[in-house]
C-alpha cells in the first residue's frame, strides 16, 4: 500500500502513459520496446529494436497476459524508472 505513495504515478497510470506513447517492455530483454494496440480490434504489436523481438497478440486474453506481465515487470522496476526523473530512451 505504501510503496504507491513513494511514486508520482501508479502502475495502472504510468502503463496508460505508455499505452499512448506506444511503448511496451520486451519479453525478451526488457528494455522499452514498440507497442501498439489494435483500432477496435483485440490485437496487440510488440517491436524491440533492442534485440529484434517481435510479437503479435491476437487474442484479449493475450492482451490480459501482457498487461499482467507489464504491471509486475513496473512493479519491481518502478523505483529505478520513476525515482530517476524518467530517462528518455529513443533510439
Ligand atoms: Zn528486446
Amino acid at each position: 500500500m505504501s510503496e504507491i505513495l513513494e511514486f508520482p504515478h501508479s502502475i495502472e497510470q504510468e502503463i496508460e502513459r505508455m499505452i499512448e506513447m506506444e511503448r511496451g517492455i520486451c519479453l525478451l530483454c526488457g528494455e522499452f520496446c514498440t507497442m501498439r494496440l489494435g483500432d477496435g480490434k483485440p490485437t496487440l504489436y510488440l517491436y524491440c529494436k533492442a534485440c529484434g523481438f517481435q510479437a503479435y497478440i491476437r487474442k484479449e486474453q493475450g492482451i490480459l497476459q501482457y498487461g499482467s506481465f507489464l504491471k509486475a515487470f513496473l512493479g519491481e522496476k518502478s523505483e529505478a524508472w520513476l525515482g530517476g526523473g524518467g530517462k528518455d530512451e529513443h533510439r
